[in-house]
This record gives structure tokens, C-alpha cells and sequence, in this order.
């Protein structure tokens, strides 16, 4: 499938894949951008990354999005593939992204923490990493109904949003 929003797509993909290794972040340079329309299934919802951190599946509906819906949202799941290939690594805790010192005992035990956390951790430690690597500060802009990411302005995402 190609068309111009895909294209505008990839162009933004790759702009937060070069934001994310510029901060150390090598892992979305990896991942498979792939173009999937069912991920518009609400009128909030416009890409997922696969549990493996391998691929990242984005409705071609996203470009028709303002760009820092785009560049938000593409780098929330950037986000995600970082967190979901380093397991025990990133936390969101009392309001800030934290990173393990990965002992030398005891890592399973942290990796079954890790993957018990909650989908609002899950969620906020992809926004927090988004944020570092493209340097602001990614909101909520919308109705209640409907909150997209942005970057540069909005509030803070809610409790409990899918
Ligand atoms: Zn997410």
C-alpha cells in the first residue's frame, strides 16, 4: 500500500527513529513500520506496537492528523518498541521515568515485575521516553471522548485511557 499519507508517515517515522537514537534509544530503528486501517478503531486509537517491540502497525488516518498528533503519536510507540525490548528496564514511578540498575541476582524477579505493571505505567513510560527523545513534552488535546497525544501542549494523560 502506498500513498501520500503513508509516505508522510514513514518521513515522520523516521524522523523520531533518528530523535530516539540521537538519545541512545537504538531499538525503533528496528522495528517494522507497517500500514494497518484497523487501527483506527476509535476515533482516538491510530497505531499499536506488537507485544515483541518488532512492529509498529499505524492506520494510513493518522497523516490526516496535525503533525504533532503525528510526531506524538508515532513517538509514543517508539516508545513502547524501546520498553518492550529492554524487559525490567523502564518504570514510570511517582510521576518520573526511572531506569533499573539491572542486578546480577534477582533479575528474573524484576522481570516479573516488569511485566506485571500496570497498562497506566505501560503507557506512561512510552510517553516519558518519547519525550526525552524528542526534548518536549507530549499533552492530551481533544474532548474527553476523544484525547490524542500532542506534542507541546495538552494535559496530562488520565488515569485509566485506552
Ligand atoms: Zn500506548
Amino acid at each position: 500500500m502506498t500513498d501520500s499519507r503513508t509516505d508522510v508517515l514513514e518521513t515522520v517515522w523516521e524522523h523520531v527513529v533518528e530523535r530516539f537514537r540521537e538519545q541512545g534509544f537504538a531499538h525503533p530503528a528496528d522495528a517494522r513500520l507497517s500500514f494497518d486501517p484497523t487501527r483506527h478503531d476509535s476515533c482516538r486509537h491510530f497505531a499499536a506496537t506488537t507485544t515483541d517491540g518488532a512492529e509498529v502497525l499505524v492506520a494510513p488516518a493518522l497523516a490526516d492528523m496535525p503533525y504533532q498528533t503525528m510526531l506524538a503519536i508515532l513517538a509514543h510507540e517508539a516508545g513502547h518498541v524501546e520498553d518492550l525490548c529492554c524487559p525490567g528496564v523502564w518504570w514510570f514511578r511517582n510521576g518520573r521515568l526511572l531506569r533499573s540498575e539491572f542486578p546480577s541476582k534477582g533479575a528474573r524477579k524484576l522481570v516479573r515485575a516488569w511485566e506485571e505493571r500496570s497498562d497506566d505505567e505501560v503507557e506512561r513510560v512510552a510517553d516519558a521516553l518519547a519525550e526525552v527523545a524528542l526534548g518536549q513534552k507530549i499533552g492530551y488535546v481533544g474532548h474527553s471522548g476523544c484525547l490524542v497525544q500532542f506534542v507541546g501542549r495538552g494535559k496530562k494523560r488520565p488515569t485509566g485511557l485506552r
